[in-house]
């Protein structure tokens, strides 16, 4: 499958990884928009979150566990952002479900603010 994601955790190209367990990967992004800036990502590949459904919602649920354990470990004590952008309308890119863990200074301008 030609899917960046997916070749990120097959290992055939390079990430900065912070978190890996069986079933949920996360590294730094390679265009960091904040000075905190991690890609959450199942293992299984799953497009986008219209995909999300009672057969996979589990590993979501575990990304979420992640999250909170590797926003700790970033010294994120004071706060930070999730962001999952869904489809062409909501600026998906890399169509492999992922969300944006945004941090490190004061989030103030942008969406949903
Ligand atoms: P989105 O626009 O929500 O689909 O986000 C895709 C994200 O993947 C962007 O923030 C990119 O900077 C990031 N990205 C693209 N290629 C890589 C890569 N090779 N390693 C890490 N992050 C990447
Ligand atoms: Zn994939």
């Amino acid at each position: 499958m030609d899917c960046l994601f997916c070749k990120i955790i097959a290992g055939e190209i390079p990430s900065r990884k912070v978190y890996e367990d069986e079933t949920v990967l996360a590294f730094h992004d390679i265009a960091p928009q904040t000075p905190v800036h991690v890609i959450v990502i199942p293992k299984q590949h799953i497009s986008c979150a219209a995909e999300i459904n009672e057969d996979n919602s589990a590993v979501v649920a575990h990304i979420f566990e992640v999250i909170a354990k590797v926003a700790k470990e970033l010294g994120l004590e004071n706060g930070y952002r999730i962001i999952n952008n869904c489809g062409e309308d909501g600026g998906q890119t890399v169509k492999h479900l992922h969300f944006h863990i945004l941090g490190g200074k004061k989030l103030s301008e942008g969406l949903v603010k």
